[in-house]
This record gives C-alpha cells, structure tokens and sequence, in this order.
C-alpha cells in the first residue's frame, strides 16, 4: 500500500483543502487499494473521494454518496473507482450481495465511507482514515496504520 506519512495526519480549514488531500492521495494509490474511511457525518468523506476521484482523472462533479445504491463505480480515470457507502447497511449480506469482493480484491481502488459497518470484510491491506470534526471548517484527518488493534476506531 502507498505510505502516506509526509500527507497525514494533517488538519484542514476547507472543502477545498480536503479535496486538495484527496488529489494528493491518488497519486500514491495502487490497484487493488482499498481506504476505508471512519467519521460522523459531515467530516468530509464524501469530499475526500470526490478528491481522489479527480486524482485519478475522474471528473469529481458526478461522485456523490451511493446511500441508496451502496456502491458507484466511476470508469475511465487512471484507474476505476468503487465508491461505497455503508450508512444505510443494515446486514452485512448486503455487501455479500452486491459482490464486494469483486471490487476490494479487484484491479480498482474502493473507497469505503462508514468503514466502521464492514468492519469484518475489510481486507488487511485496507488503508484506514479516519476524519474528526474540529469545530466550524476545521477536520483532523488521521491514518490508522492496521498494524495494531489500538490504532483501529
Ligand atoms: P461526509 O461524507 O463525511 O458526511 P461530506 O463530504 O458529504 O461529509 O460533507 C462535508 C461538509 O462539510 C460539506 O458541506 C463541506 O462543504 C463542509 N466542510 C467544511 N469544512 C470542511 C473541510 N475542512 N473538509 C471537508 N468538508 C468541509
Ligand atoms: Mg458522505
């Protein structure tokens, strides 16, 4: 998986800055990457992948949360993006169903917002970030290195 010590943990003070992050990120991302994203509503998930949509040459103005669908996958960047949203899952067979393995061991990146609720389905290489609130525009973004238990959410 791509190191992202010198991009995180980092604090940003806009939308923009956050989606300026994700653009970032992209660059480091490998196929068959899977970031799992942790943080309540608001934090800027959403913003993010939009940014690691533009990162990888996907334009960002079509990436929107899957709340209803639980995956969107946008073609034609650098590499494909699967955009999972699990807010609303309610049973893990959901995922089972739409085929999740197909995409987080597939030649793609997946991008998971609410992390938290496949939790037992994320694969071991999954880069784990999680984004806090602040106060007004501020979020803390934060990487979780899987190595340890106590660096999970
Ligand atoms: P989530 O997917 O985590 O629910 P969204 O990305 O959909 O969050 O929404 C984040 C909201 O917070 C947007 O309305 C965005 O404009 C706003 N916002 C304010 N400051 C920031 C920031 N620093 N980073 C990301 N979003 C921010
Ligand atoms: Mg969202």
């Amino acid at each position: 998986a791509a190191l992202l010590s010198d991009l995180l943990p980092c604090e940003t003070s806009s939308p923009e800055a956050t989606h300026a992050l994700g653009q970032r990120l992209a660059e480091r991302l490998q196929p068959g990457d899977v970031v799992a994203l942790y943080g309540d509503l608001g934090t800027g998930k959403t913003q993010l992948v939009k940014g690691i949509a533009a990162g990888l040459g996907i334009s960002d103005e079509a990436v929107s949360s899957p709340t209803f669908t639980l995956v969107h996958v946008y073609p034609g960047g650098r590499l494909p993006l699967y955009h999972f949203d699990a807010y609303r899952l309610r049973r893990l067979e959901e995922f089972f169903d739409l085929g999740y393995e197909e995409y987080f061991f597939g030649d793609g990146i997946s991008v998971v917002e609410w992390a938290d609720r496949v939790e037992p389905l994320l694969p071991p290489h999954a880069l784990r970030l999680r984004l806090e609130h602040l106060g007004g525009d501020r979020r803390r973004i934060t990487w979780l290195t899987s190595s340890s238990d106590s660096t999970r959410p």
